[in-house]
């Protein structure tokens, strides 16, 4: 089974200063694929989000939630364009490690 390298867990869990981007919370951080690894995500840093144990749990058993907020990308999306929301804002993430402000995405059929 593919796990994520302990070099970008560190990575992860310094770009959210060790807190879950759901909750704010100082805790152990599980590392949560927004391209889900059935449709080829890795673990890279644009792909990847610190999650607390509950809030891991939350995204998979609330899809649509989850793809709301861009916890969940959808197969033809590539994560490093799609925003998501996180306890500091809407955010894009990049493999590099960089983290830029976003704006929240408009509701889907609002484009133009
Ligand atoms: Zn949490």
């Amino acid at each position: 089974m593919q796990r994520c390298d302990p070099v970008t867990r560190l990575a992860v869990e310094d770009r959210q200063e060790g807190r879950c981007w759901l909750c704010g919370q100082h805790r152990r951080l599980d590392m949560h694929r927004r391209l889900q690894g059935s449709l080829g995500g890795r673990y890279v840093l644009g792909n990847l989000i610190g999650a607390c144990r509950p809030h891991h749990n939350a995204i998979h058993d609330r899809i649509e939630w989850a793809l709301k907020r861009g916890w969940l990308v959808e197969s033809y999306e590539d994560p490093e364009q799609v925003p998501l929301w996180t306890v500091d804002g809407w955010v894009r993430i990049l493999d590099t490690g960089d983290v830029i402000r976003a704006r929240q995405p408009d509701p889907a059929g609002s484009a133009g």
